[in-house]
């Protein structure tokens, strides 16, 4: 802030806070937030500022100063609203209907929220609906018993193993123990393990402290609720459970003996209790923050005990499809059948998506394909970061994207400037790239031989040469005799010649080159249908993943809407 400025307001800064993502009511600027409301829209000096800072001032700076972990927090909810936009017209999936509460539910309500492990926060859609978390409940009841009981007591009476068996199944391990904690068998026993525990408590009291487990993990920006509905209704329907409690107790046996019937009864009511997606999402950050609550600082879990249930989510949170989500997705995440599915980006964020249809495993539909989506464009994969460089260029939130853009592009510059053979192959690719893009579609004029000629500058940080000008030029003349079909096959050989150098390309020479074609796609302000199918054709050849040219295409639509008056 400028000490000359004495016209900003105290909201203008609270303004300015907010949009790093930092929420009015975090802690760690409770004092900064709360002098801002009160001065409301008067205009505050830097002086003045500076006094209504200092007690938070390090916070305030990184907020101010683009330092959270993902520092263009405006511009990745504009992308991340896209992807989810993108996934609300699917309408697949079907509610879970084993009882009323969830059969019952509305099918269309979607919602997101997310939360880094800076506490920086956004929600979209339905992220305040109260519902039932089910088996997201599982991985938590697990942490609860590491925490109460050690990790070789409980892993005595509990397995570590994916099962590949649906999650309600009666199998067990050759040992007797159910497979892991996340199938209703390990589920079951984890709460066996938490009742017997606490000997002289009732079911109700146990699940009581188990909800202030979640409302820690959620740093309590809401209350936890209990259903009694849903909990009923899964005792009436719960005869499979029992059947499995009976078969652990006859194989196995129920740890200290507890009664079977309280061990029912806390893992029932584990899955009724009730959260909602903003709620999910900062438990996830929690667990993305080795258990400490980003929004009230709070050490929640040890890390070594979140560490083993992030294990477990990975290998077993998604039912029997959790390996195909490891593959695709490759997160630590954990669905429920009431719709929800929460989803841990370790050290970077958590998130949760709530809609009730869910696929033939009992994941949600739209939960999974939100996660597909989001991975691919960004580096969240675990070993996304295994590929020398290339990732398909997809974007890392962390680092600012036009800083990025921008070093790439002065390291390009500098280096074909210097005559080094890679930047220059890059820069021949990029402006053959640019002439294929315009002559594609039968019209070279001469707005659009400017149009090379600025993107070529912007790009390659100088007037176009003289040579590039007069081939142009005669590419311009002599197109006017070229057939349509004549100008395809100019395209097709550059996406042959791409698919064919691409071996050599790394990431930043691929974006670089999809980068000139983009520019000059949109220079009339514009991405017609048929210079997106020219450019996923080109991202294609690169290797360069969908859904990264779809960012960059919505990137540049909300460039434009922001742009054109208001109708
Ligand atoms: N209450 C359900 C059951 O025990 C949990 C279902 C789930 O979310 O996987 O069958």
């Amino acid at each position: 802030m400028a000490s000359d400025n004495s016209t900003t307001t105290a909201s203008q800064i609270a303004e300015k806070i907010a949009e790093s993502g930092i929420d009015s009511g975090d802690f760690r600027l409770s004092k900064t937030f709360g002098k801002l409301n009160q001065l409301g829209d008067a205009a505050i000096s830097f002086e003045a500022f500076v006094d209504i800072v200092s007690e938070e001032l390090l916070m305030v700076n990184r907020a101010l100063n683009k330092q959270l972990i993902i520092p263009d927090w405006q511009d990745f909810c504009a992308d991340i609203k896209s992807i989810f936009d993108q996934v609300e017209n699917n309408k697949g999936g079907e509610n879970a209907d084993y009882i009323p509460i969830l059969k019952m539910a509305d099918s269309e309500k979607w919602g997101l929220a997310m939360c880094t492990v800076d506490g920086q926060r956004m929600a979209l859609g339905d992220v305040d609906i109260y519902h039932s978390i089910q088996s997201v409940s599982k991985p938590l009841t697990y942490a609860y018993a590491l925490a109460k009981e050690g990790v070789a007591f409980t892993h005595e009476f509990v397995g570590v193993e994916p099962s590949g068996r649906p999650f309600n199944a009666l199998d067990l391990l050759p040992d007797k123990r159910p497979f892991n904690p996340c199938v209703n068998a390990g589920a079951i026993m984890t709460a066996g393990l938490v009742a017997s525990s606490m000997p002289e408590d009732d079911a109700q009291t146990i699940t009581g402290l188990i909800m202030e487990l979640w409302s820690g993990l959620c740093g309590a920006i809401a209350p936890v609720r209990f259903s009694e509905e849903t909990m009923l209704s899964e005792r009436d329907t719960a005869d499979n459970n029992y059947a499995i409690a009976y078969q652990l107790k006859a194989q196995k046996g129920l740890p200290r003996g507890v009664d079977l019937y309280k061990m029912m009864d806390v893992y029932l009511s584990c899955c009724s209790i009730e959260m909602t997606a903003k709620m999910l999402s900062v438990a996830a950050a929690t667990l993305a923050n080795g258990g400490v609550c980003p929004i009230t600082g709070e050490q929640i879990l040890s890390t070594e005990i979140v560490k083993k249930t992030l294990a477990i989510m990975q290998a077993a949170g998604m039912y029997d499809s959790a390996g195909v989500f490891t593959l695709e997705v490759g997160l630590p995440a954990k669905s429920g059948v009431a719709g929800a599915v929460m989803v841990v980006v370790p050290n970077l964020m958590g998130f949760a998506t709530f809609s009730p249809r869910l696929d033939s495993y009992g994941n949600s539909v739209r939960g999974v394909e939100f996660c597909r989506e989001l991975v691919d464009r960004y580096t969240f994969h675990i070993y996304d970061n295994l590929s020398g460089g290339r990732t398909g260029c997809k974007r890392d939130p962390r680092e600012s994207q036009s800083n990025r853009k921008k070093r790439d592009l002065s390291d390009l510059q500098w280096g074909a400037h210097n005559g080094d053979l890679y930047a220059n192959k890059v820069k021949e690719l990029s402006v053959d790239c640019m002439i294929s893009i315009c002559i594609a579609d039968g019209e070279i004029e001469d707005a659009e031989i400017q149009s090379i000629t600025d993107a070529y500058a912007e790009i390659m940080g100088q007037p176009a040469d003289h040579s590039l000008i007069t081939r142009l030029e005669s590419l311009g003349r002599g197109q006017g005799e070229q057939s349509q079909a004549a100008n395809s096959t100019v395209f097709d050989q550059l996406v042959g010649q791409l698919e064919t150098e691409r071996l050599y390309l790394d990431d930043m020479g691929r974006e670089i080159i999809l980068e000139s074609a983009f520019r000059v796609a949109c220079s009339d302000g514009v991405i017609e249908e048929s210079e997106q199918r020219q450019l996923r054709a080109i991202a294609n050849a690169l290797l360069i993943s969908e859904g990264v040219l779809e960012l960059e295409i919505a990137g540049f639509q909300r460039k434009v809407a922001a742009l054109s008056p208001p109708s």
